[in-house]
């Protein structure tokens, strides 16, 4: 079993910075975990933690059940692949995928083994001989990842592995460390900032900001139902639309208003926001739940009209970007809509799919 539990962890630098407040997560053996934040937020020291390269101000950490707080990193069974690859240059691809074997006194033959059988996984056998530089930045990404592999360790710890790479060989990357998770059934922990490598690689988002976690779940979880507005506004491209907006009662209906838009509430969220009539709340809504009202085939009837700024085709789809009483809105709509910018389109807002905020905390209210 390659469980880490994280328990109150804490850090707090020797400066005095508090880098980490009161950690509380678990990676369940052969999961695939992402620390997701912006910069700053904490994540990598996390994982240094967990790694032992950063030492734990409070709290525990477990791997495999053991607490390894004071445990060496040489000692916790884990291997960690680092954002510059860290490779030896004046080392072959062999030499520096033997290496951390050979310190430990690995018999020669059980190094070769490995290392041929890791260049396999990656289909770099062709490339042992070589120095690093001799390397693209893709193949250098695959050794440092070999170099890992060659441990056969318990849990593997990847630092923004794919933050050097360009667009497009991250996104193929990024599946190939996904394909490479369940080849090696191996328990991941993986830091990066950058959401939608933590949507489609995790089995489960550690979603962090100024050190505090903000949500953990599996990526549907995290999009669909964001426990707050910074988690709500973090994951998702575009990122979801917020609007201040009144919330008012008539004739038993919950309507929510902002100058000129008027909005029924549906039924199934009508409970919650009872408390809240009189007052404002963060009204949210992602941009592919409104609709450039010619191609709706719904029945909702929460039509506004609004002024086009820029319109930007995709191809799959286009991008809208509107004001609204003032306020800057995007919609994902049909590629068949052709607008100008300064035209005028009736947009319908699917208000099932609609999130509320408490504006003072910025909790989700459902
Ligand atoms: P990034 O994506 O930029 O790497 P991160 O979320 O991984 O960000 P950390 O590297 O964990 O962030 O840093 C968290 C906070 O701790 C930052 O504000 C950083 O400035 C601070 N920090 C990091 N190392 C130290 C240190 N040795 N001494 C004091 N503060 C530090």
């Amino acid at each position: 079993m390659a469980d880490v539990l994280l328990k109150d962890v804490n850090k707090i630098y020797p400066n005095g910075f508090h880098a980490v407040k009161d950690a509380n997560f678990e990676i369940k053996d052969k999961e695939f975990v992402v620390l997701l934040g912006p910069s700053g937020c904490g994540k990598t020291t996390t994982l240094r933690m967990i790694a032992g390269l950063e030492d734990i101000s409070g709290g525990t950490v477990k791997i495999a059940e053991k607490v390894v707080n004071d445990i060496e990193p040489k000692d916790r069974d884990i291997a960690m692949v680092f954002q510059n690859y860290a490779l030896y240059p004046h080392m072959t691809i062999y030499d520096n995928m033997a290496f951390g074997l050979k310190l430990r006194k690995t018999p020669k033959e059980e190094i070769d083994k490995r290392v041929k059988n890791a260049a396999k996984i990656l289909d770099i056998e062709h490339l042992l001989d070589r120095k690093p530089k001799q390397l693209s930045g893709g193949q250098r990404q695959r050794v440092a990842v070999g170099r890992a592999i060659v441990r056969d360790p318990k849990v593997f710890l990847f630092d923004e592995p794919l933050s050097n790479l360009d667009a497009k060989l991250r996104v193929q990357m990024r599946s190939e460390l996904k394909k490479l998770h369940l080849r090696l059934n191996a328990t991941i922990v993986y830091v990066t900032h950058d959401q939608v490598e933590a949507m489609t690689m995790a089995d489960k988002i550690v979603i962090m900001k100024d050190g505090h976690i903000q949500q953990i779940g599996n990526p549907f979880d995290v999009y669909h139902h964001p426990n707050n507005v910074f988690v709500a506004g973090f994951i998702g491209t575009p990122a979801m639309n917020f609007l201040n907006m009144k919330v008012t009662e008539k004739d038993g209906k919950i309507i929510l208003t902002e100058d000129k838009i008027v909005f029924e509430v549906p039924d199934e969220y009508k409970e919650n926001l009872k408390e809240y009539i009189g007052k404002e709340v963060i009204f949210g809504i992602r941009p592919e739940d409104i609709y450039d009202q010619k191609y709706y085939n719904g029945n909702h009837t929460n039509e506004v009209e609004a002024t086009i700024e820029v319109a930007e085709p995709l191809g799959a789809e286009t991008l809208l970007h509107i004001v609204i009483s003032g306020q800057s809105i995007t919609a994902k709509v049909d590629p068949k809509t052709v607008v100008k910018s300064g035209e005028k389109l009736t947009f319908v807002f699917d208000l099932d799919k609609m999130h509320a905020f408490d504006k003072e905390t910025q909790q989700a209210i459902f």
